[in-house]
C-alpha cells in the first residue's frame, strides 16, 4: 500500500549557467510507490534527479523529503536522510571489487549491519555473490547496474533514486533488473523514483508516471493510464 508524502517537488527551476534545464517541476513521490520519470534525450530528467542531491542546486521552488526542507542542503547532508541513488552511468568503482564497491555504500553507522545488508543484495543478484572478488570494471553491463544497485541500498535508503538503469542493457537483462526493483518494493516496501528513456519498461513497473518536455512535466497519470495515452503511445512507446 502507498502512503504519505515522501518527496515533493513544487516549482523547481535549475539552470547550468544561462542554460535553463528545469522550468518549475512538480513531482510527488508517495511513501510505498514506484514511481517514474520519463521523457526524450535532454528533456531534464536527470537534472531533476541531481537537483534532489542539490548539485546543482534549484534556482527557485521547494523540495521536501519526509518533512525536511532539503532544497539548501549539502548534499552529504541529504544523502544522510536516506536517500540513495544510483547515478546515470552507474559509477561503480571499476578497480574495487564488487564487496569493496558496497563497502563503499555503507556509511559508517552502517558498518554493524554490514553483513546482514550485503546478504540481502546477494539474495536480490546473486549474480554479484558469484563475482565477490571480481573487480567492478570487469563485470557486464548488467552486473554492473546490479552493483550500482546494491551499492546504493546498503545506505539502508528510505528513497532509491535510478537514473536510466536500463540504459543500454539487453532486454532480458532489463527484466532482472526491473524485476529486482518491483521485488524490492513488493517486499520490503522501498519507495522507488526512477527515471527512464524505457517508457514501456517503467510504466509498466511504476505505480505512477510523469512525462517530462523541455523542461516541464506535462502529464501524469498511474502507470496504466499513462500506458493508454494516445499521446504518450505516440510519442514514446510506438517505434520506439
Ligand atoms: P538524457 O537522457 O540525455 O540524460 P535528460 O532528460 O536526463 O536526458 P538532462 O541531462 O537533464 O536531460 O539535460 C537537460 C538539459 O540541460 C539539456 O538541454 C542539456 O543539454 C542541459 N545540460 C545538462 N547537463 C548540462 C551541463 N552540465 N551544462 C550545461 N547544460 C547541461
Amino acid at each position: 500500500m502507498t502512503g504519505k508524502t515522501l518527496l515533493d517537488i513544487r516549482g523547481v527551476h535549475t539552470f547550468y549557467g544561462n542554460i535553463q534545464a528545469l522550468n518549475g517541476v512538480d513531482v510527488t513521490v508517495n511513501d510505498g510507490e514506484i514511481v517514474a520519470l520519463i521523457g526524450a534525450n535532454g528533456a531534464g530528467k536527470s537534472t531533476l534527479m541531481m537537483t534532489i542531491f542539490g548539485a546543482p542546486r534549484a534556482r527557485s521552488g521547494k523540495i521536501v523529503f519526509a518533512g525536511t526542507d532539503i532544497t539548501q542542503l549539502p548534499t552529504h547532508e541529504i544523502a544522510r536522510l536516506r536517500i540513495a541513488q544510483s547515478p546515470e552511468g552507474r559509477r561503480i568503482f571499476p578497480r574495487m571489487t564488487v564487496l569493496e564497491n558496497l563497502q563503499m555504500g555503507a556509511s559508517l553507522d552502517k558498518m554493524k549491519h554490514f553483513d546482514e545488508d550485503v546478504e540481502k543484495v546477494f539474495v536480490l543478484f546473486p549474480r554479484l555473490k558469484e563475482r565477490i572478488d571480481q573487480r567492478g570494471g570487469t563485470l557486464s553491463g548488467g552486473e554492473q547496474q546490479m552493483l550500482s544497485i546494491g551499492r546504493a541500498l546498503m545506505a539502508r535508503p528510505k528513497l532509491l533514486l535510478l537514473d536510466e538503469p536500463s540504459l543500454g542493457l539487453a532486454p532480458l537483462v532489463v527484466k532482472q533488473i526491473f524485476d529486482a526493483i518491483r521485488e524490492l518494493n513488493r517486499t520490503q516496501g522501498l519507495t522507488v523514483f526512477l527515471v527512464e528513456q524505457n517508457a514501456f519498461g517503467a510504466l509498466k513497473l511504476a505505480t505512477r508516471g510523469y512525462v517530462m518536455v523541455n523542461g516541464n512535466v506535462t502529464m501524469s497519470g498511474t502507470g496504466k493510464q499513462l500506458l493508454a495515452d494516445p499521446d504518450v503511445r505516440a510519442a514514446y512507446l510506438e517505434g520506439g
